[in-house]
């Protein structure tokens, strides 16, 4: 799948129209970030194909921290320049670094959630999906959506996918609001994040008005619901 993505790019690449695409969006196939072996074969390509996209100022999206560690999630920025994070459920723990070269293992996660917090990388909360193949995770209690929380990141919620885990945003939001007790304040900010950092496909002018007419429809809906 990888390699297709990269001929795919390539090919575009030679193709005039192609330089006028201001965005294009780009998964990580699941099992790349589940099956290591996987990983190892298709590193090269997935590289190589996120590279091009850079290189033509794609936006990119990477799920990261699912299966690895916190090393994961910043090759996932570094390596493969992604604007949006999948999961990231292990963001918060220092177990999972495996890296000798990583002495101090708090500071290290310290950095990294500074360094996401500061550039608005937006992390694709996924609570049904990690409930299903997570065991660790017994209930969301345990979901590390709450230091994400506390650490003001940019995160939205996703379905990660809407077949596999039988789920809907509006589902996922409803399970958030009553597993987080979320603030409606806090709600509208978490959506709002997933639009403002949102792989529009015009310009940025556009992408602005798009966004303000989301944030008053949500205000009208709130106001009638409020009620
Ligand atoms: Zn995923």
């Amino acid at each position: 799948m990888r390699l297709e993505l990269c001929r795919y790019l390539e090919a575009r690449d030679e193709d005039p129209a192609w330089k006028f695409r201001s965005s294009f969006i780009l998964g990580a196939a699941e099992a790349l970030e589940t099956v290591p072996e996987a990983i190892q074969a298709a590193w090269k390509h997935l590289s190589q194909a996120y590279a091009l996209a850079h290189k033509h100022f794609l936006k990119k999206t990477v799920h990261a921290g699912e299966a690895y560690g916190p090393e994961s999630i910043f090759q996932a920025i570094t390596d493969l320049h992604a604007d949006r994070i999948g999961h990231a459920v292990y963001l918060f723990d220092a177990d999972m670094i495996k890296s000798p070269e990583i002495k101090d293992k708090k500071a290290y996660i310290a950095n990294l959630v500074q360094f996401i917090a500061d550039r608005r990388i937006t992390i694709e909360v996924c609570l049904t999906s990690n409930l299903q193949t997570n065991p660790a995770i017994r209930d969301l209690s345990e979901h590390s959506f709450k230091h994400m929380r506390k650490a003001k990141l940019s995160a939205t919620f996703c379905t990660d996918n809407r077949t596999v885990s039988q789920t809907t945003v509006s589902a996922e939001l409803l399970k958030a609001v009553q597993a987080f007790s979320i603030t409606p304040r806090e709600l509208k900010n978490f959506v709002i994040y997933g639009f403002k950092r949102s792989f529009f496909p015009g310009s940025y002018i556009k992408k602005r008005e798009y966004v303000h007419q989301i944030i008053d429809y949500y205000e009208k809906v709130e106001k009638q619901f409020s009620q």
